[in-house]
């Protein structure tokens, strides 16, 4: 069914689609038979990402009518989901099951299939990125051919095939790790010197099961958000001082967006995202940068973040440190190291901040940054193949799926276009 849509625009309004025709099928045989007419085509998730990376000018189709399903396998610990799910709809049915993700991003509202393809993350020096918990994956190739993929059999393709940021077919469902529920509980330290977290950054982000350090760059503190699994126990860093009442990581937001905190315990699904599943966090009045380093570079980058403080605060909401661990997906930014994460909110002025994001690559690139696939940068997408030993095996890999690049858009062609 080809449907027109209120508003083209992702998320943050800061990109109007170009698609020349919008899709919403109802089942999967419509979808199998709309790729396997359509010339160039692509999924789009819950439109989160602030780049072009899910654009496309053929067609764009979004997979929230297809009928929903969230299938638990509790002998093999798995759960299989529809594409179009949010993982808001996920947690929530896990948790009802007595079952657990290990790890969520910031929000929940943002889908599953779109945040596997771009490597989206949350927090914790033991925790990878949310693409690392695919166990298997359905996807409609060229030809609107099922193909079924899994971590356990496709040794030598899978890893290329879960960040594959939509140029591999449209994924249908996911198969996904689970573990028996747990509980965790929030508190927040402020007033932690930039310095302590810069000289003992081992000590801050293993002080629990995930961590966040928010800043401005333009002070000398900062805010240390703990989340900790009731059934571990952290390091028992204790720098500033607690938090006496419930926060927004955003200063001056309102507290009743966010996660109970002040070490109350609850569910993991109502602690591990900053931001509650039945509010949106703003209007998309902001736009997102971030990158990945090799967690080694932490000391480096705050020192380097510290130096353009006086420029970077003035234009940002706020700024977020996060910790990954390593995985081996081809183009996930965590391949091959342990890393620490650097994120930036900025207001939403486009020109002020594309000469900040270019200050921050400047200062972060030679440290070996690797961009967020969803988020801005001011490098173009060739210059990302270069960041990733496996970029040439992926598009290998996509010329083999689809030799006629239907999947392909702007973005991916360029990237691939390198390698
Ligand atoms: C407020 C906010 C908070 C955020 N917090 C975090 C965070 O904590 N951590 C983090 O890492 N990122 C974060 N992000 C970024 C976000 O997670 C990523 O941009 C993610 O890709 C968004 O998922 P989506 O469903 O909106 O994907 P979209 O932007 O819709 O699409 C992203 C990519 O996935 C592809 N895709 C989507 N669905 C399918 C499908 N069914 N089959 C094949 N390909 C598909 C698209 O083609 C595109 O290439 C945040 C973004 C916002 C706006």
């Amino acid at each position: 069914m080809s449907i027109l849509l209120e508003t083209a625009t992702n998320w943050a309004g800061n990109l109007v689609f170009s698609a020349a025709r919008w899709h919403r099928p109802r089942s999967v045989d419509e979808l199998r038979r709309l790729v396997a007419n359509s010339e160039r085509i692509r999924a789009v998730g819950s439109g989160h990402s602030f780049s072009a990376v899910a654009d496309t000018r053929g067609d764009l189709v979004r997979l929230d009518g297809l009928p929903q399903a969230i299938e638990l396998d509790t002998a093999a610990s798995a759960v299989t989901v529809s594409a179009g799910l949010r993982y808001a709809d996920v947690i929530a049915a896990l948790e009802r099951s007595g079952w657990a993700l290990s790890n969520l991003a910031s929000l929940p509202h943002i889908s599953v299939a779109g945040s596997v393809a771009t490597g989206t993350h949350g927090s914790g020096d033991t925790q990878r990125c949310l693409s690392a918990s695919v166990r298997a994956l359905q996807l409609i190739g060229p030809e609107g051919d099922l193909i079924e993929l899994s971590r356990d059999t496709d040794l030598d393709v899978f890893p290329g095939s879960v960040v594959a940021l939509g140029a591999l077919g449209v994924v249908t469902r996911l198969t996904l790790d689970i573990e028996p529920s747990y509980e965790m509980a929030q508190r927040v330290r402020v007033a932690v010197p930039l310095d302590e977290v810069a000289a003992d950054f081992d000590a801050v982000s293993g002080a629990a099961c995930s961590v966040s350090v928010f800043t401005d760059w333009g002070h000398d503190e900062a805010d240390v958000w703990l989340k900790r699994r009731t059934d571990r126990p952290g390091n028992g860093w204790s720098g500033g001082r607690p938090a006496e009442r419930p926060m927004n990581p955003v200063p001056g937001m309102p507290p009743e967006f966010s996660t109970q905190q002040l070490d109350v315990p609850g569910p993991w699904c109502e602690r591990l995202p900053h931001f509650r599943p039945e509010l949106t966090p703003g209007a998309g009045e902001e736009l997102q940068s971030e990158y990945y380093l090799p967690r080694a570079a932490a000391p480096a980058a705050i020192g380097a973040l510290r130096d353009l403080g006086q420029r970077l605060a003035p234009a940002l909401h706020i700024a977020e440190v996060r910790t990954v661990r390593a995985d081996d997906l081809w183009l996930s930014p965590a391949h091959g190291r342990d890393s620490v994460t650097f994120h930036f909110t900025w207001v939403k002025d486009p020109d002020r901040v594309r000469s900040l994001i270019a200050a921050v690559e400047e200062a972060l690139m030679p440290l070996g940054a690797r961009p967020h696939w969803g988020k801005l940068t001011a490098l173009a997408p060739r210059d990302l193949a270069a960041l990733y030993e496996q970029a040439g095996a992926f598009g290998r890999l996509t010329r083999a799926y689809d030799p006629a690049g239907k999947f392909r858009n702007d973005f991916t062609d360029e990237l691939l276009g390198a390698v």
